[in-house]
């Protein structure tokens, strides 16, 4: 039997990256997933059509633009009516990163980061924890970084803001333990996913180097010298979603070859 066998997950940003490969995760392990996400109708339609054929799993797709808490809120009802029970699992996975000193940095971005990366995670979890309540059991992953543990020159917003989720972690864990529902961070340093090519190339201008260099410098950054995988994210997540790791809560556990520990 599938481990997460008739269980339902929501895993945001799953249109691309390492959303997109939980996502795939858990719909090849037995569980139901909702995909949320930016992208067009021929991606959306796509990826349906991906999960439609490869996993036995239920697969919908709800949109819901997280920088908007009208729209968040529109999306927990169609969730909810979709599935009245509530979920089983949220991933807190959506975000976004631009680079810049903070004399320069953009307020829209500095508010979208926030909203993306933290408003909207306490949206979601405030709409879904009663229903995990209920079921005696739940499994919260936020979607960290390196980043909240550390920081680095030109991230501010984004640093904070991944900061800022593993104290959301904390206090959903604490709030969530007697009613065996758990809720931990995972803080991943360079993945080969989109969010890093960004970065990359962005280093690249500021530092007119070439793109290769600079990727050379992330990878040499981890003490391990190695690109981490979407696959290695996944599956963090699924064994944190796992009947296995139901004692491990409010942890915020790094996936990036030691580079923290420096
Ligand atoms: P990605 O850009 O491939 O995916 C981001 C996802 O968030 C996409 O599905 C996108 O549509 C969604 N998203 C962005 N803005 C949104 C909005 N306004 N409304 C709804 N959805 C929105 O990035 P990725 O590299 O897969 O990163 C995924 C997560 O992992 C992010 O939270 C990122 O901070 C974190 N992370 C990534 C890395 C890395 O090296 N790639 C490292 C550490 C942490």
């Amino acid at each position: 039997m599938s481990k997460f066998n008739g269980k339902v997950a929501i895993v945001t940003g799953s249109t691309s990256g390492i959303g997109l490969e939980i996502a795939r995760q858990l719909a090849g392990n037995g569980c139901s997933v909702i995909l949320t996400g930016l992208g067009d109708q021929t991606l959306i339609d796509s990826l349906l059509q991906e999960f439609q054929s490869k996993y036995s799993s239920k697969t919908s797709y709800v949109s819901a633009d997280l920088t908007d808490v009208t729209a968040i809120k529109n999306f927990c009802e169609k969730v909810k009516e979709e599935y009245p029970q509530g979920i089983d699992i949220l991933v807190n996975n959506a975000g976004i990163q631009f680079m810049a000193p903070i004399d320069d940095y953009p307020d829209t971005i500095w508010n979208d980061t926030l909203a993306i990366t933290l408003t909207a995670s306490f949206h979601l979890i405030k709409s879904f924890l009663p229903l995990m309540r209920d079921k005696k059991w739940g499994r919260i992953i936020n979607m960290s970084s390196q980043q909240g543990l550390i920081s680095a020159p030109g991230k501010c917003a984004y640093s904070t803001a991944k900061h800022g989720l593993i104290g959301l972690t904390k206090c959903v864990a604490l709030e969530g333990a007697p009613h065996g529902i758990t809720c931990n961070a995972i803080c991943p340093g360079y993945v080969d996913a989109p969010m890093a090519y960004v970065s990359i190339k962005r280093l690249a201008e500021v530092n007119g180097t070439t793109y290769d260099e600079e990727q050379a410098k992330f990878i040499s950054n981890s003490p391990t010298n190695k690109v981490i995988t979407v696959q290695e994210v996944a599956e963090l997540t699924l064994f944190l979603c796992s009947h296995l790791a139901g004692n491990i809560n409010g942890a915020s556990i790094p996936i990036e070859g030691g580079n923290t520990i420096r």
